[in-house]
């Protein structure tokens, strides 16, 4: 049985990083940026008006000036003579001879002529070529994940096709004969398989692709059939259900069989103990126990860091704090463990308190479902007091955050 600490490094021990791919903008989404990406224009490309108004000279002291014509957004003026003034939309560049625009609001008009109810300094109201984004500016950092409004700035430079890492192909087996699809109404001693379509998702919210193999039976070759089919196809794959000691646990025996190698297979953990990690031709397999609580929090825990390495993310842990938890808790005996309480965290000032979600046990799925962070209490601390404190680990806060 090997510490959480030793299970997590040995994980990210396997996790290598996926291929760089080009990827078209619109592609791109919530990857990680594979390089440096940096500006090779200028942002806006031209001066232009940041008012409805009237372009002009400013400094000249006239008040009231003839007006040469009008201007839109994407169309272009030669020249504006001295002396006279442009009528000018929002986004429509400045002509040469001007360099101020007057606002619509400080302006009276009538048929051909315009009256400055204020004088403007040159350079009012106009957006500067480049002010926003000058050549050279590195605008995505490599390591970082795309996010909607990188994807604005990258486009509105002309970056098309953008290299990335490739997102993870995650096969999600899950394993044992009372499963039913959660479409189905379970008969007698059967239930819904809720593992599947959660840890699908846990996989497309970090951005991965989810492979599903669903209700894997409890009996070697069909675990041996979808483990090669899973390998073949998927980076990781993670397996649900069977990993433990039971006469129909079939996950670890059926590994060895086709030549995986076991990296560790328990970890000093509540919940979680029969956790296992194999490598079969370098890629990993992580077999996670059946019950969902766990199931779940493993792959929050050590799955996900794993997955954002081989995903080329610079930020590979969520954001933690200490906080003190207002219920307090006893492991009931010293067990050695690591013990994973699910907690919902508030701010209190500039302190955190959790609360626990409610009863912990392994089955109760819905204590997951109501936590916003896991709360740590360390292999060789026995109780956390009412008050006491703990460290947290966010589960709804970005890497990035
Ligand atoms: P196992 O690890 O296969 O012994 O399963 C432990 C417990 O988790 C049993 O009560 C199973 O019925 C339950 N379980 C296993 N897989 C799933 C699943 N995919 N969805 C819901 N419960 C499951
Ligand atoms: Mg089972």
């Amino acid at each position: 049985m090997i510490s959480v600490g030793d299970a997590l490094k040995a994980l990210l021990d396997c996790a290598g990083p996926l291929p760089v791919r080009r990827e078209p903008l619109g592609e791109a989404l919530g990857l990680a940026a594979a390089e440096d990406l940096l500006s090779g224009e200028r942002v806006p490309p031209f001066d232009n008006s940041a008012m409805d108004g009237y372009a002009l000279q400013a400094g000249t002291g006239l008040r009231r000036l003839e007006v040469a014509g009008d201007l839109a957004a994407g169309d272009v003026w030669p020249e504006l003579p001295p002396g006279k003034a442009l009528r000018i939309m929002t986004g429509a560049p400045i002509p040469a001879g001007a360099d101020a625009v007057v606002p619509l609001e400080e302006t009276r008009s009538g048929p051909g002529w315009v009256e400055l109810l204020r004088v403007p300094a040159p350079g009012a109201h106009i957006r500067r070529a480049g002010e926003d984004v000058a050549p050279g500016t590195c605008l995505v950092a490599k390591g970082q994940a795309l996010r909607p409004a990188d994807l604005g700035v990258l486009a509105s430079v002309g970056l098309a096709e953008l290299p990335v890492r490739a997102p993870a192909r995650v096969a999600v087996l899950t394993t044992g004969n009372e499963l039913v699809p959660f479409t189905e109404t379970p008969g007698p001693g059967r239930i819904r398989d809720a593992n599947l379509p959660a840890l699908c998702a846990q996989a497309r919210a970090l951005g991965a692709v989810p492979l599903p193999f669903p209700r894997v039976a409890d009996d070697p070759r069909a675990v041996e059939a979808a483990l090669r089919e899973a390998l073949e196809a998927a980076d990781l794959v993670l397996t649900t259900g069977g990993v433990s000691v039971g006469d129909r646990d079939f996950v670890k025996p059926v590994l060895e069989r086709i030549g995986a190698e076991q990296v560790f297979w328990k970890v000093a953990q509540k919940p979680g103990q029969p956790l296992g990690l194999w490598t079969w031709r370098g890629k990993p397999v992580v077999g996670l126990p059946g019950n969902p609580v766990p199931a779940l929090l493993m792959v929050e825990a050590y799955v996900r860091p794993a997955l954002r390495q081989m995903m080329g993310f610079r930020h590979l842990f969520r954001p933690e704090a200490e906080a003190f938890l207002t219920d307090g808790f006893h492991k009931g005996r010293p067990d050695g463990k690591l013990h994973w309480l699910r907690v919902v965290a508030e701010q209190e000032g500039s302190r955190w308190r959790a609360r626990l979600t409610g009863p912990q046990g392994s089955g109760i799925l819905s204590s997951m479902m109501r936590a916003n962070a896991l709360a740590l209490v360390p292999e060789g601390v026995e109780e956390v007091p009412a008050g006491g404190p703990v460290r947290l680990q966010f589960t709804e806060l970005a890497e990035d955050h």
